[in-house]
Formats: structure tokens, sequence, C-alpha cells
């Protein structure tokens, strides 16, 4: 097994969410979730003291360092987000900061998969050029229940009936999270698509990747009320996105949410 973002080895055990969460943490053990999509899927829950969940694909240099130097660099835009909800924006460069943490975290949910979905090459440019894969969504939400802490899921999206060169899969990938107060929604489709959601979303998630170019006002004003209300309204986002080719779109005028 070689390291995932650079090829090299011996790989190290690499925590999918950073170690630097615990501290908003309850003290003592408490439950976490795992779950698995595709062949060998499960979900377990179980004890543990701080967030355990690991992936051996990692070596210790990318470990400690440019992985350890994005969450430092990460830390300052994601924490008033995660503890508060009193905030009035987001500023541009929290949000392209915020975009490229949620993006890494998601790529090491994959790699907790069987088979990833996202291709190598995508996580060897994230090394590289600290780049969001092409297409890549991220939106922002927030929940006024503080607990669970952390949670997330990876879902593995089809995206048959939109019409894709045969060389590529065609599948994407949705990571939701909930870290605290904030939520974040990922989304990566391995084919070129524009993407809308339902009207009904439009007041409770923002998308800043691709790049907005404005502030973003925050936090949204509806708002999933609970830990497992975001469960469930994560479920209910993805299942409205609608999905259309390029010629699709310009053929019916649509633009993306
Ligand atoms: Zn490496």
């Amino acid at each position: 097994m070689s390291c995932v973002f650079c090829g090299g080895s011996p790989v190290t055990k690499e925590h999918v969410f950073p170690q630097w969460l615990n501290q908003y943490l309850p003290p003592g053990r408490q439950q976490t979730e795992q779950a698995r999509y595709g062949a060998g899927a499960y979900e377990v829950t179980r004890e543990s003291v701080g967030l355990d969940f690991t992936v051996k694909k990692v070596c210790a240099s990318c470990n400690n360092g440019w992985m350890s130097k994005l969450e430092t660099s990460s830390k300052d835009a994601l924490e008033p987000l995660i503890v508060r909800q009193d905030l009035d924006f987001v500023p541009l460069r929290q949000q392209r900061q915020i975009a490229l943490w949620a993006t890494k975290t998601a790529m090491m949910a994959d790699q907790t998969q069987q088979k990833p979905i996202l291709p190598p090459h995508q996580l060897r440019r994230m090394r590289t050029h600290r780049a969001i894969p092409g297409g890549t969504r991220v939106w922002l939400g927030s929940c006024p229940e503080r607990n669970p802490t952390v949670t997330s899921h990876t879902v593995r999206i089809d995206l048959t009936g939109v019409s894709a060169p045969d060389t590529l899969q065609p599948v994407g990938f949705f990571c939701p999270m909930k870290i605290g107060h904030l939520c974040i929604y990922v989304y990566f489709p391995a084919v070129d698509v524009v993407i809308q959601h339902a009207r009904e979303f439009h007041l409770s998630v923002a998308r800043i990747w691709p790049r907005r170019s404005s502030d973003l006002p925050f936090p949204p004003p509806v708002q999933p009320q609970s830990g497992e209300a975001f469960e469930a309204f994560a479920d209910a986002f993805r299942e409205s996105l609608y999905l259309y080719t390029p010629a699709q779109a310009t053929e019916h005028g649509i633009k993306e949410s």
C-alpha cells in the first residue's frame, strides 16, 4: 500500500477528522459512528474517547507535512462557525479555506470505502497544488444544536441518465458533515454537470465553491433543528439535486442553483 496523495511508503494511520476537533467534544467516552457504502457496506456505532475514525493510506510525510499545515491554516476559518451562530457573514478568503478543508476531509472519508470514487490524480493535485477537483461543489449551512459534534457519511451517487463519455464512470460522491453548528455538504460529480437543487433549499444552504464573488451572509435563515434533523436534511438535499449535462442546460436555459 502506498500513500494515496504522494505514492510514498510506508503508510501510517491518519484521522479522517483531525484531532483538534476533539476539543469541542464533551469529555469522556462517547458514541461515534462509521458508515461505508457499496460492497461490504456497514454502519457501526461504538464507544470511543475522541474521534478515532482512521484510515491507513497516508504516509507520515504527508500526514505531518502539508496535511498538518492545512489543518493549522484552516482552524481560524472553521472555528467561529463550529462554536457560534451569531455571525453576520463569512468573508471570501474564509470561504475558500473552508471549501479546501472540506474537500480534503471528504477525500479522506472516500478513502475509508472499499472502492474510493475519486480518481487518484485528484488526490495528487490536492497535495501538490491544494487544488479542489474541477466540478466539486461545496455548500454551507448551520444547525442550532451543537451536538452531536461530528457526524458525516458518504453516499455514492448514480449518475445514470446524465449522458457521459464511456470512459468516465457515471458516479458521484456526496459527503455531508456536521461539525458543531457548522454543516458542510461536499459533492463530487465524475462528469461535467450543471446542478440545480429544489427551491426550498435556497434559504438553508449556500454554495461557497465554485468560488463566490462576495462575502456570504451567515448563518442561513432556515436550518435543520437538530443533529438528527441534519441527517434527514442532508438526504433530502441530495435527493433534490437535479443534474443536467452542459448541452441539456444550454438547450433549456438552465442555470446552476
Ligand atoms: Zn504521502
